[in-house]
């Protein structure tokens, strides 16, 4: 199964930030559509960076007054990304090695959508779900 079957389901939808915008704003944007990620675009619409929860809360170790920093002080500059024919096992390995939970689809050079950890998680459930249906289903049949 690929990474096209997930977003059929879910939507094509990302959240987009820009780099020279506060982490203020950030927050505000990730509270209002209950994500834990931003993916930061510049004005060509070309990814110049990933901005999480886990980012932000660093941020706010460092220093207090982080609200006040832009986006760009504080993203993940070299972003993962996958390709709608990569399968659902890929990403999840992707995710375990780089131990983060988001991954960006990409289409003919241009951003297709945004899977996370939380999709891959729901898409193995019903796999799962199928699964024992079927081995149910074979075994009342014998
Ligand atoms: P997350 O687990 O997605 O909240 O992110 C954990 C850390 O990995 C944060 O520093 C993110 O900026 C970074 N990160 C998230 N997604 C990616 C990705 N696809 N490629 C590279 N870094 C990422």
């Amino acid at each position: 199964m690929s990474v096209k079957h997930i977003l059929a389901q879910k939507g094509r939808q990302i959240e987009v930030i820009g780099p020279d915008t506060k982490l203020a704003q950030a927050i505000l944007h990730l509270a209002s559509k209950r994500i834990g990620a931003l993916l930061v675009i510049d004005a060509g619409n070309r990814i110049v960076g990933i901005l999480s929860e886990r980012d932000i809360v660093r941020a706010l170790v460092a220093g207090a007054n982080a609200l006040d920093d832009h986006v760009r002080d504080h993203m993940t500059e070299t972003v993962v990304t996958c390709s709608l024919e990569t399968s659902v096992a890929e990403v999840m390995d992707m995710m375990t090695r780089g131990r983060f939970r988001h991954v960006p689809v990409m289409a003919d050079n241009e951003l297709a959508g945004i899977i996370s950890i939380g999709d891959v998680v729901k898409h193995r459930l019903a796999e799962m779900e199928s699964e024992k249906s079927a081995i149910i289903a074979y075994i009342a049949a014998g």
